[in-house]
């Protein structure tokens, strides 16, 4: 069944215009949220933390930062935009003492609320308002006149009064200017999850680096593995993006296209698809959560060995020197 949508004829931003809403977290979103909010004539206090770079950016457009208990206590409406590993701790020193009923708790993804991270006091109504994009979009976007489209969702306590507060907070964000679809917390966290892991991010790395191993192992140059296996895929995916598979399809060659439906089949196989069917099924049941929280409280040591290890790939070796030839990439380093 199609989502049904909501744009800015939809949402009242006049339910906004007498709160006050604290911006937890001056990152990716909480930059974005926050300027959007205040350009759309919403009062917006942010909190974030002194001596960072990103509270000197906050000064600088012209907020004036305060500890996130501060901000809390004063809100009616507060929206969590702190990374997602340490919200749990923060919520339990900083955030749920200073709520008070009535409030509204904003969240830009479910995984905290759906995984139980926070006891929401009685009388607190929590809903998700999720742009899907990042906060530079966001932001420049809105500023352009246009939006992100978002996701709305109600939580813990969450009546219709709290959902109208979060369309119209998805509308001072510039969401509805491009359409809301509403879905629920578990919905959100576990869809999220399990693209990020099976599809955008895990398995495409894993696809590209056993692409480039297989190459490379054969004999061929590194950097025609990489420019293969790794630099041509953004080309494929923008056309993705524009028209979807079948514009891919009408773009490549008639060679590249028999191969694709002829092949592909044998890489992502019935045995590929029963893993996704597993990961998922431990996305559901709160397994990666569990293991993820644990080794946040553990450290994160597992966590940091495994990025240290895939860092260097050499792959990536290959790659900063070819991306320093390709003056038009922006090339980055971390
Ligand atoms: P970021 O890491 O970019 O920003 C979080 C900010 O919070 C940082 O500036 C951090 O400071 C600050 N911070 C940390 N601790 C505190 C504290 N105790 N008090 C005040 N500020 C603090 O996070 P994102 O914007 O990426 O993510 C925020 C939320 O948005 C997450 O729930 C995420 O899942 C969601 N989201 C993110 C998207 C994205 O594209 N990035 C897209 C959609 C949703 P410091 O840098 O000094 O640590
Ligand atoms: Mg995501």
């Amino acid at each position: 069944m199609p989502a049904e949508m909501f744009y800015d004829k939809d949402a009242d931003l006049s339910l906004l215009k007498k709160k006050l809403i604290a911006i937890l977290g001056y990152g990716s979103q909480g930059h974005a949220h926050a300027q959007n909010l205040r350009d759309s004539g919403c009062n917006v206090i942010v909190a974030e933390l002194p001596g960072t770079a990103n509270y000197d950016q906050a000064v600088k457009d012209g907020f004036e930062p305060v500890s996130a208990a501060g901000a809390v206590e004063q809100a009616d409406v507060i929206t969590i935009l702190l990374p997602d590993e340490i919200q749990a701790d923060v919520f339990r020193s900083e955030i749920r003492d200073n709520l008070s009923p009535g409030n509204v708790l904003v969240c830009s993804h479910g995984f905290n609320v759906h995984f139980n991270q926070f006891q929401i006091p009685e009388g607190v109504a929590t809903v998700l308002v999720a742009p899907k994009g990042p906060g530079h979009l966001v932001r420049s976007e809105f500023v352009k006149g246009g939006g992100v489209p978002c996701l709305l969702a109600l939580g813990p306590n969450a009546d219709d009064r709290a959902r109208k507060i979060g369309l119209a907070y998805a509308k001072g964000i510039g969401g509805t200017r491009a359409g809301v679809i509403e879905t629920t917390f578990a919905e959100e966290t576990e869809t999220d999850l399990f693209g990020e892991q099976v599809v955008l991010c895990g398995g495409l790395a894993a696809l590209i680096k056993a692409g480039y191993e297989t190459l490379v192992e054969a004999g061929y140059q590194p950097e025609m593995a990489y420019f293969e296996c790794m630099h041509e895929v953004k080309l494929i995916v923008d056309l993705f993006y524009q028209g979807g598979l079948n514009y891919m399809r009408y773009s490549v060659s008639n060679t590249a296209e028999y191969g694709d439906y002829t092949r592909g089949p044998r890489i992502v196989t019935d045995e590929t698809k029963a893993e996704m069917k597993r990961i998922l099924a431990e996305i559901r049941k709160g397994q990666f959560a569990r293991e993820w929280i644990l080794e946040n409280k553990a450290g994160a040591p597992s966590f940091k060995a495994l990025r240290r290890l895939e860092r260097e790939h050499p792959i990536e070796e290959v790659g900063r020197q070819l991306r320093r030839l390709m003056t038009w990439i922006d090339a980055k380093e971390v």
